[in-house]
């Protein structure tokens, strides 16, 4: 087995590419065609086998370029399968639709991205799925919630905008003993940092819009784990039809193959910034799990080889003060999203979460003064000059 940074290249690449071509090349058709009526009939065998076809038959069933990213994907989350899609938000709403049924409970934690746990209590609910919503990695409240119905425990690692960093050994533990699955959603961690599957998790999903892609000019999102479950989930993803254009899947593979080096630099950035903050009198608190002051640094510290570029903090002050220090930033730009080359700054109360209520806010545990701050690819020195500067302008 290869490191990560060489996997990123060349894991599970297929090396004789079509016109002897050394880069995967863009896979431009909606429609695969048949030499003769021999070649339908294999391929209708191998897929009435379950198997994942060899070659394409249609756009909407797969394409070699996004393929070749699937194969990247898995490679690196040593994942047997993967379904690469249009988002990541549509990989996780697939996989709950693929994997819950009416009458179905699930297990959501606290602290993870807004859409998800709107999908779940607004939309699932209305299928009679239910959702108990529980804190962030707090295993026992997690055994509490279980019931004969449950089906699955869906986790953020880190938790994002908090980097809550879950015990994914105990939880694993706690679900396998009840018969549920786990799902973690480690968009945050990339496979750089944490490898969820190797602890046990059933499932892994990735905004491949972050890290993976990591340019800041691309949505996708991806599953991976044991052939038979992605198998499963494929037939459903083959209905819905949320596939990643063959143009997008190039982009994404060619991002992927600076994976180990983006993120090596984005942890670097992360852990300077959150140091500096950690410093600052106007600062009320740091959030980052490298941070020995971080609820669950320990945790961190046993699974995860790196923290990534996130750094949420909150102003010491008011909503007002903490948006002034926002338009005071010079260096990144206002906008969501993060693990891009561009550093990218929110102030969640007022952007993500300006149609919830202060008091709904505040219990999801949004504070008026928290700044999510998103290193990209600059310089940390010039990124931390830029914050002093902010910092001083308040
Ligand atoms: N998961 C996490 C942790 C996210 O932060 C996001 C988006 O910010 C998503 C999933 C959704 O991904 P996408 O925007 O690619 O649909």
């Amino acid at each position: 087995m290869t490191r990560l940074t060489t996997t990123a290249i060349h894991g599970r690449e297929q090396r004789a590419k079509p016109y002897h071509s050394l880069v995967t090349p863009i896979c431009c058709t909606s429609t695969f065609t048949f030499e003769d009526m021999d070649d339908v009939n294999h391929t209708q065998d191998q897929y009435l086998d379950g198997k994942y076809l060899e070659r394409q038959e249609y756009g909407r069933y797969g394409n070699p370029t996004q393929h070749a990213v699937e194969q990247r994907l898995a490679a690196l989350e040593e994942a047997d399968a993967a379904i690469l899609s249009a988002s990541g938000m549509y990989a996780i709403t697939a996989t709950l639709l693929g994997l819950l049924s009416s009458g179905d409970h699930m297990i959501l934690t606290q602290d993870c991205y807004r859409r998800t746990r709107e999908f779940c209590s607004t939309y699932l609910s209305r299928w009679g799925i239910e959702t108990t919503i529980v804190p962030a990695c707090d295993i026992d409240a997690i055994e509490k919630a279980m019931r004969s119905n449950t089906r699955l425990i869906l986790t953020e690692v880190p938790t994002n905008p908090w980097l809550r960093v879950i015990d994914l050994e105990a939880l694993v533990e706690v679900a396998r003993a009840h018969g549920v699955k786990v799902i973690a959603d480690s968009t945050l961690a990339s496979p750089c940092n944490l490898r969820p599957l190797a602890l046990g998790v059933d499932l892994v999903v990735h905004s491949a819009t972050k890290y993976l892609g990591g340019h800041n000019d691309l949505l996708a999102g991806v599953v991976l784990g044991e052939e038979d479950l992605i198998t499963e989930l494929r037939e459903l993803h083959f209905n819905l039809g949320g596939i990643v254009a063959p143009q997008t899947a190039y982009n994404l593979l060619r991002g992927i193959k600076t994976l180990g080096l983006r993120v090596e630099h984005h942890n670097a950035s992360g852990m300077a910034i959150a140091r500096f903050l950690e410093c600052q009198p106007k600062i009320r608190s740091v959030h980052y799990p490298g941070l020995p002051s971080h609820p669950d640094h320990d945790v961190a510290v046993r699974f995860m080889s790196g923290y990534g570029g996130m750094v949420s903090f909150e102003i010491d002050g008011t909503r007002e003060r903490t948006s002034a220090f926002v338009d005071a930033l010079r260096m990144p730009f206002i906008g969501p999203s993060f693990g891009g080359t561009e550093a990218l700054v929110i102030q969640p109360a007022i952007q993500s979460y300006c149609g919830l209520t202060a008091e709904q806010r505040l219990a999801v545990g949004i504070t008026d003064q928290l700044v999510r701050y998103a290193a990209g690819l600059e310089d940390a020195r010039d990124l931390i000059e830029d914050l002093a500067q902010a910092l001083d302008q308040i």
